[in-house]
């Protein structure tokens, strides 16, 4: 199983992150969440459950944590440019994260489609446990 990392950034560079996967980006899972934060970001979220999500904070200073709704995770945007590049949940003594695929360095061009979803049925332990089981670990 061969991994790849692949590499994203807000539009400034102040925050990214390195995420590997050895899922072929034709079989990502490409989520566009309903929720109003990720409708206004247009954000796409992809994760992988046994891959690998580094973020980088090379000018922490600009690094804003948002929470909302059931406040379980934090939703990473830059200051100063304002992109949203992805999200980070502490669950169990564990960190998970996905990614916008929108802040990709470069895209890969046979990407998977992307499935429009709704999570707005979910409680909090819900919402907790599926980040556990499909989102990236964060080590
Ligand atoms: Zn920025």
């Amino acid at each position: 199983m061969t991994e790849t990392t692949y590499a994203g950034h807000c539009h400034c560079g102040a925050i990214g992150f390195r995420y590997a996967t050895a899922l072929a980006p034709a079989d990502w899972s490409v989520r566009a969440c309903q929720c109003r934060f990720c409708r206004m970001h247009n954000a796409l979220s992809t994760s992988d459950p046994h891959g690998r999500l580094i973020f980088e904070f090379y000018d922490p200073e600009q690094l804003q944590r948002y929470r909302f709704a059931f406040r379980t995770a934090d939703f990473l945007v830059c200051r100063q440019c304002g992109v949203y590049i992805g999200a980070v949940i502490d669950a169990g003594g564990a960190s998970y994260g996905i990614i916008n695929t929108h802040a990709l360095d470069t895209a890969p061009p046979d990407i998977a489609p992307v499935g429009a979803i709704s999570y707005d049925d979910e409680d909090t332990d819900g919402r907790v446990s599926r980040r556990e089981q499909r989102w990236t670990p964060v080590p």
